[in-house]
């Protein structure tokens, strides 16, 4: 690492200004000092008093509409969050969800893309259960409405049975938490975010997701990344304010990952040495457990945590369920510890399957409190208005509050309680 001023990652000038360049990608932020202080979000400017039933009834993904989304491929329910699989359309509502997962309407990356630009063809269980699902009344008149909703949307039409198998076989998956607003809630306001879940909770909905992940990977042969977000509060792109992930195949994995593997080709410790080494000497480790840490991150537009997995394993789906439990309970504490009316970007990163470099399982959490405007697109330096020792500061002290009122889950280590070894990675030995 070069010590050249402007050229080291982190640098605090005589005045305060805080100088960053991203170790991963290059982007250079300014925090200056006198903006931090600003609060994050202010609660919404009207909540609204709901009618009675309203709560379930909020926006397409909440548990009275049902059949506003598409065609269910599997939810969990019970005290023990059982798996069920595709639930025909006139069965939705014998049972109540707690987490869901189906197609997302409007798709990224569409069915008809795989089919057209690769070739590909359902296969046999898909074709099966479309077939199926037409059968049931209920289920042919879901499709049918939503076929007529996508044709007003792209502006093509499709036979039913071709909607059914689009609609079932696609490889863009929503996974969908059951509340929009916490039970009892008395305005629209009383949103149910990440952290919002319990522990428990949040560690269904976080496996949910990963084994969705290793579903979608095995059953697009031509997918070369699944990518997974979740997008929370309208500034942070979400179309509802009712928790969810996506999960969308892609067909490359994008330029930042090249990027990465040409790092790795000349240092296969990359993330320890440039991240995790460079949080721990300038004390940026926020909290840690049996096998997962987080760092304030350097070097992002958005002030940002980086949640790193501890494990020898690579892909989300390797890890074994303790250490998934324990990214999760990661993930949960600082969404907890950033509060319902923050927007967020969620964005997993993982090794591509096909890539020939270790690298670590890795979760930004990105807090979208600004927007990048006439400054950052003049001179490609991004204003961040919290610097990583003062997010640091911040999330220690919020989570230490909340562990001490019993919402986070156990065994994890916050601020200086983290132990030296907290900041090893695993990815590459
Ligand atoms: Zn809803």
């Amino acid at each position: 690492m070069s010590d050249l001023p402007g050229k080291t990652p982190l640098t605090r000038l005589p005045d305060g200004t805080v100088k960053q360049i991203g170790p991963l990608t290059g982007t250079r932020v300014w925090t200056v000092p006198g903006r931090a202080n600003r609060p994050l979000a202010a609660p919404r400017a009207e909540p609204r008093p709901l009618s009675p039933g309203e709560a379930t009834r909020l926006c397409a993904f909440c548990e009275d509409r049902y059949l506003e989304t598409t065609p269910e491929k599997s939810r969990l329910v019970g005290p023990d969050f059982a798996e069920v699989r595709a639930v025909p359309a006139s069965e939705l509502f014998d049972t109540r969800a707690e987490f869901r997962r189906f197609g997302n309407l409007f798709e990224i990356v569409s069915a008809e893309y795989w089919r057209e630009n690769h070739g590909f063809r359902q296969p046999a269980s898909v074709v099966a259960w479309a077939r199926d699902y037409l059968q049931d009344p209920a289920g042919r008149r879901h499709i049918e409405r939503l076929a007529v909703e996508r044709a007003g949307a792209s502006g093509f039409t499709q036979s039913v049975e071709e909607a059914a198998l689009d609609l079932i076989g696609g490889s863009h998956d929503v996974v969908v938490a059951r509340r929009h607003v916490v039970d009892g809630a008395t305005s629209d306001d009383e949103l149910v975010s990440s952290g919002a879940l319990t522990p428990r909770e949040h560690a269904e909905y976080f496996a949910f997701t990963v084994r969705t992940l290793d579903e979608i990977a095995k059953r697009q042969p031509h997918a070369a990344y699944v990518a997974v977000f979740q997008n929370w509060l309208r500034p942070a792109g979400a179309s509802f304010e009712h928790l969810h992930k996506q999960l969308v195949a892609i067909d490359e994995h994008g330029p930042q990952v090249d990027h990465e593997l040409r790092l790795l080709a000349g240092d296969r410790r990359l993330y320890q040495h440039a991240i995790a080494d460079l949080a721990a000497q300038h004390g940026l480790v926020v909290a840690a457990n049996e096998s997962a840490v987080v760092f304030a991150g350097v070097g992002h537009r958005y002030p940002a945590f980086e949640v790193y997995s501890r494990s020898t394993a690579n892909l989300p789906q390797e890890h074994s369920a303790d250490e998934v439990r324990a990214m999760s309970d990661l993930v949960h504490a600082l969404h907890a510890a950033t509060g319902i009316h923050v927007p967020t970007n969620e964005e997993w990163h993982y090794r591509p399957p096909g890539a020939q470099w270790p690298m670590p399982w890795r979760i930004v959490l990105k807090w979208r409190i600004s927007n990048p405007a006439g400054f950052e697109g003049g001179t490609k330096v991004y204003v961040n208005t919290i610097d990583p020792w003062e997010l640091r500061r911040r999330a220690v002290a919020e989570l230490s509050r909340l562990r001490a009122s019993g919402a986070l889950a156990d065994g994890i280590r916050i601020g200086d309680e983290c132990l030296p070894e907290d900041a090893q990675l695993g990815y590459a030995d």
